[in-house]
Order: structure tokens, then sequence, then C-alpha cells
């Protein structure tokens, strides 16, 4: 007798990375329409003219800005 077992519905192991991409994948959607998360960076950065500044982070697509004040 040869009978091998078969999965045909992925395992929840395969499943869960696509879950967190598709939640990332929101987050991206916001960015588009310009809804980034930012969040400001630790430590002292400097802009342009030397000038230290305050930095933000958007935690969804990376994207980094000055912070204006
Ligand atoms: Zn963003």
């Amino acid at each position: 007798m040869t009978e091998t077992k078969r999965n045909p519905l992925p395992t929840e192991d395969e499943l869960e990375p696509k879950k967190k991409k598709s939640e990332l994948d929101e987050k991206a959607q916001q960015c588009r329409h310009g809804f980034h998360d930012w969040v400001e960076k630790e430590g002292e950065h400097l802009d342009e003219q030397g000038k230290p500044v305050k930095m933000l982070k958007c935690s969804a697509c990376g994207k980094e800005k000055v912070k204006s004040e």
C-alpha cells in the first residue's frame, strides 16, 4: 500500500507572512494618499544648513522628513 498524505491547503506558517504583509500594504496605501504614520526619530539630526533639527520617520514606508516647528 503506497498511500501518500497530501496537504491541499497551505499551512498556517505559509499564511502568516501574507497576513502581516497585507497589514503593511494597508498602511502603505495611506502613505500614497499622503497620510504617513510619522514617528519622531531619536537623537539630533542636522539639516542642509547644519542646524540641529528633529526628524520624523514614517513607520509604514520609511520615508523621512524634517519636523517643522
Ligand atoms: Zn509613509
